[in-house]
C-alpha cells in the first residue's frame, strides 16, 4: 500500500461510514420522496443524516440541503443567492485564493452582468479585513471567502471579516470543504449565512456534500425539477451517499479535537524532518493559523513535478496543488495570488496527513524525500 499524504483530494471512506451505507446498497431501498413504508425508512435515513451534518456544523437540521458534492453547493450557493437577490444589487465579492468552484462559478456570473471583485490576500493567503471593507459598494449582495485553503491550509479570519457584512445586511458564504471535520467549523460563531462541505474529505463517499443555508435566507434553485430538499435541489435522493455523509459528519465532529492535536504533530514532525533535509525549504503559511494536516513546502531549485513522480514510483503520494488542478501547467491560481516568484512556485509540494497517517509513515516519507532529494541532484 502506498503512503497516501494527499488527504486534501480526498480522504478514504472509514470503515464505519462504509458500514452504515452497505445496508442502503444492499437489502434496503425506497425512494425517500415515497409515502409508502420503504419510501418513509428511506425519509427517516435521509433526516437522520441531515441531524448528523447539522450537529457537526451547529446548526438546525432545516438549515441543511443535501448536494452532490463541495462544487455543486459552492455553485448553488454563488448562483442562487446572485439570482435571488438580483433586485437589490449585482456585484458580488470572492477571494483571490478561492476554489474554482467558486471563482469559476463567479467569472460566469460576471459574464451574466454581475460586477466582480476579486479581493487580493496577504503573503500567507489571508484576506485583509480593510480590504474587504474598502471593497463593499452600496451594490454588493454576497461575499464568499473560503474558509480554509486547499492548497496551503490557511484559515481565514471569518468572525472578523463577516463583521463588516453583518452591518449592511450582505450574504456571506463560506466554502468548509476543507475545514470542516479537521477544525470546528460553527456557522454561529464564523458568522456564516451559508456554508458548503464535501463528504469524501471527511472521509465519507465521492459525490455527495452539503450546503448550510441560515434560515431566512432565499437561494433561487440552480436544477428544476422535483421539490426534493423544499424545490431547492430536485432530484432523486442519494440515499447511500448522504447515509454516509451523515455518519462521516458524526465521527468527524466526535474525534475532532483529538485528531486535530495528532495531525499537527504530525505534520510538525514532517516539517522539521524536511528542514534537517533542506534548510532553505519555505514552508507555505506557516506563520498564520493553519490546517492541522496540511503542509505546502517550496524545495527551492526542485522540479516539483519531478520530485512528486519519484515519491510517486516509490509508493508515497503527495501532489503539486490541487487535485483538479493537476492538468494544469505553471504555478496555481494560488500561488500566484500569494505572489510567491514563479520558479519558488514551481517547486511547491502538498504534504496532506490523515488520521491513519503514522510516525512511520512520516519516517519512511523522510528517508524516502532525503533519497529523492540526493538523487535528482539540484
Ligand atoms: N472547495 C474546496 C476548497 C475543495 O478543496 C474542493 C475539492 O477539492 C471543492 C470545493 C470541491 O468539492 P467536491 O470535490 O466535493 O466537488
Amino acid at each position: 500500500m502506498p503512503i497516501y499524504l494527499d488527504h486534501n483530494a480526498t480522504a478514504p471512506l472509514r470503515p464505519q461510514v462504509l458500514e452504515s451505507m452497505l445496508p442502503w446498497l444492499q437489502g434496503r431501498w425506497g425512494n425517500a420522496s415515497s409515502a409508502h413504508g420503504p419510501g418513509r425508512e428511506a425519509l427517516k435515513a435521509v433526516e437522520q443524516a441531515r441531524a448528523q451534518v447539522a450537529g457537526l456544523l451547529n446548526c438546525r437540521p432545516e438549515e441543511i440541503v443535501f448536494t452532490g458534492g463541495g462544487t455543486e453547493a459552492n455553485n448553488l450557493a454563488l448562483r442562487g443567492a446572485c439570482l435571488a437577490r438580483r433586485k437589490q444589487g449585482d456585484h458580488v465579492i470572492v477571494s483571490a485564493v478561492e476554489h474554482h468552484s467558486v471563482l469559476r462559478c463567479a467569472e460566469d456570473l460576471a459574464g451574466q452582468g454581475f460586477q466582480l471583485t476579486r479581493l487580493p490576500v496577504d503573503e500567507d493567503g489571508l484576506v485583509r479585513p480593510e480590504s474587504l471593507e474598502s471593497a463593499l459598494t452600496g451594490r454588493t449582495i454576497l461575499v464568499s471567502i473560503m474558509h480554509a485553503n486547499n492548497e496551503i491550509g490557511t484559515i481565514q479570519p471569518l468572525q472578523r471579516l463577516g463583521e463588516a457584512l453583518r452591518k449592511r445586511s450582505i450574504l456571506f458564504h463560506t466554502d468548509a470543504v476543507q475545514s470542516a471535520g479537521k477544525v470546528p467549523v460553527d456557522v454561529r460563531r464564523l458568522g456564516a449565512d451559508l456554508l458548503s462541505l464535501s463528504a469524501h474529505k471527511i472521509h465519507g463517499p465521492q459525490g455527495v456534500g452539503a450546503l448550510f443555508v441560515r434560515q431566512g435566507v432565499s437561494l433561487r434553485p440552480i436544477l428544476h425539477g422535483g421539490g426534493q430538499e423544499s424545490g431547492l435541489r430536485p432530484g432523486t435522493y442519494n440515499l447511500a451517499g448522504i447515509v454516509g455523509l451523515g455518519t462521516a459528519a458524526l465521527l468527524a465532529g466526535r474525534g475532532l479535537a483529538v485528531e486535530a492535536a495528532y495531525l499537527e504533530a504530525q505534520r510538525d514532525r514532517l516539517e522539521q524532518g524536511i528542514r534537517e533535509l533542506e534548510p532553505r525549504a519555505v514552508f507555505l503559511g506557516a506563520a498564520a493559523p493553519r490546517l492541522p494536516n496540511t503542509s505546502s513546502v517550496c524545495f527551492p531549485g526542485r522540479d516539483n513535478q519531478a520530485l512528486a513522480a519519484n515519491l510517486d514510483l516509490r509508493g508515497i503520494a503527495v501532489s503539486t496543488g490541487a487535485a483538479c488542478g493537476s492538468g494544469d501547467r505553471g504555478p496555481s491560481h494560488v500561488l500566484k495570488a500569494l505572489g510567491l516568484d514563479p520558479a519558488l512556485a514551481r517547486s511547491v509540494i502538498r504534504f496532506s496527513l490523515g488520521g491513519s497517517t503514522s510516525m512511520e509513515e512520516i519516517s519512511e516519507t523522510l528517508a524516502t524525500l532525503k533519497a529523492v532529494l540526493a538523487e535528482s541532484g539540484r
